[in-house]
């Protein structure tokens, strides 16, 4: 899309600011521990699983076009009463309205299937008539548990894979891992009515093995690849192996431009695409899996990379996978080569989070710490929407430090949200004014 034409649709987008993703951090517990992970994850958080009723009672606060009689709700409260009710009138199919864009619930962690009550919880969203899909290491991801999820209404899944073999497993600090997320993701792919997508962190291990995933995902079926970059924050900070050198970021940027010249995107994808940037029924959430805290690393429902509907890759068998970048930055030349669109960070445009602690953000990876627009157990959430989150929808404060005399400000706005992050003295800055690694557009050649 002509730049023009893209920032005049991003203001509109950023005017009309429409709820289309809300990430649940559904617990902290972890049975990994990855070196890129910027959270705080243990197998036993310090912070409990949030009950599932509080997070009902807070995405009940949301007008809901797709069930009569529901009203937006007061607060949550820790000992909430919302009734987990089959017979709930919010069960009723004929009250969806399939033609309009609908709310995606996202579960994110931690690790989601560590929570007892998965099932319930997918069974409740669905029921308010809300698409719901998961960001998980795979681990557990049985045959018995995706039969159980389907039932429960799963609509798209994310899973991880950084690396082959020794690689992945090196990176997700379990020497079984690349096993069970093999068999997660065979299992998912065999599921045409299940939106699957895979991400990976290409760090300066993996960046060799670039091409060997490529064809490892492609012989399982795979339709979606998503490669991303570590931010150079949390575990990963200190860590040399993570970061990719400028170098190597261009050789990514060409062996993403080159793949996504093989893949024939079909025409509901550019349709979609022109139409809105989004579309209603998918998701592509990245590797949510490591974003928990402030420090988290890139993790984000990259709103541009989704599109194609499960219903339409039933219908188009023949289709190459699609690989593309994460939504992290803005790259100059390279945009629209690595990604279907141009660089459009969504939090707190399109996306906003309920944190483990009931913290109200935007992309569960952003600095919560910083910037925080309230709490589901003092706020109304959908208040909380619609009057604030300010600093994600005028981002003109972001021009400082590198980004103030930046030629580029207009298209790239400052980089991702997650970028940003608070100093000793209370501001915030570009990360990456501290640690040059976060431009992409510089890492990158410029335009
Ligand atoms: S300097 Fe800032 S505004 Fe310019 S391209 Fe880099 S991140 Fe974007
Ligand atoms: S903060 Fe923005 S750029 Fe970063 S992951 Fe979230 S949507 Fe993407």
């Amino acid at each position: 899309m002509n730049p023009f034409l893209f920032r005049q649709f991003r203001r509109l987008e950023t005017k009309v600011h429409e709820l289309n993703y809300l990430f649940w951090e559904c617990t902290q517990r972890c049975n990994l521990s990855c070196r890129h992970c910027g959270s705080d994850c243990f197998t036993s958080a310090k912070d409990q699983d949030m009950p599932l009723e509080d997070f009902l009672k807070a995405l009940d606060t949301i007008p809901n076009p797709f069930c009569q009689n529901t009203s937006p709700k007061s607060t949550a409260s820790r000992t909430s009463s919302v009734k987990l009710d089959e017979s709930d009138s919010r069960t009723n199919s004929s009250s969806r309205k399939d033609n309009i864009d609908r709310l995606i619930v996202v579960l994110t962690g931690g690790e989601p299937l560590l929570r007892p009550d998965i099932e319930q919880v997918g069974k409740e969203i669905a029921k308010r008539g809300y698409y719901w899909s998961m960001v998980s290491n795979g681990f557990f991801y049985t045959e018995q548990m995706h039969r159980k999820l389907m039932a429960a209404g799963l609509k798209a899944i994310t899973f991880s894979l950084d690396g082959i073999g020794e690689n992945h497993n090196w990176m997700r600090g379990n020497p079984n891992s690349y096993e069970h997320t093999i068999k997660a993701i065979e299992i998912a792919a065999k599921e045409r009515t299940l939106d699957l997508d895979v991400v990976s962190c290409i760090n300066r291990r993996s960046i060799s093995q670039m091409e060997e995933i490529y064809q490892k995902l492609k012989a399982l079926g795979v339709r979606k690849w998503r490669l991303f970059t570590i931010i150079p924050i949390g575990r990963a900070k200190d860590d040399p192996q993570m970061h990719l050198t400028n170098e190597e970021m261009v050789r990514l940027m060409d062996f993403i431009a080159e793949k996504r010249q093989l893949s024939k995107p079909h025409p509901t994808t550019t349709s979609v695409i022109a139409a809105s940037d989004k579309t209603t029924s998918n998701i592509a959430a990245s590797d949510i899996t490591t974003s928990n805290t402030a420090a988290s690393n890139i993790a984000a429902s990259d709103k541009t990379t989704s599109n194609t509907a499960a219903s339409d890759i039933a219908a188009h068998p023949e289709q190459e996978m699609e690989v593309s970048f994460s939504c992290e930055g803005y790259l100059g030349k390279y945009e629209e080569k690595v990604r279907p669109v141009r660089h459009f960070c969504h939090a707190g445009i399109n996306i906003a989070s309920v944190l483990i602690d009931g913290r109200i953000c935007a992309c569960p990876n952003i600095d919560r710490d910083v910037f925080s627009q309230g709490n589901i157990y003092t706020d109304n959430l959908f208040e909380v929407w619609e009057n604030k989150f300010q600093a994600f929808r005028n981002r003109d404060w972001a021009r400082k430090g590198i980004c103030a005399g930046c030629k580029q400000f207009k298209n790239c706005l400052g980089g991702g949200m997650h970028n940003w992050h608070s100093r000793p003295d209370g501001s915030t800055s570009l990360s990456d004014l501290d640690n040059p690694l976060s431009c992409h557009y510089h890492r990158t050649g410029g335009c």
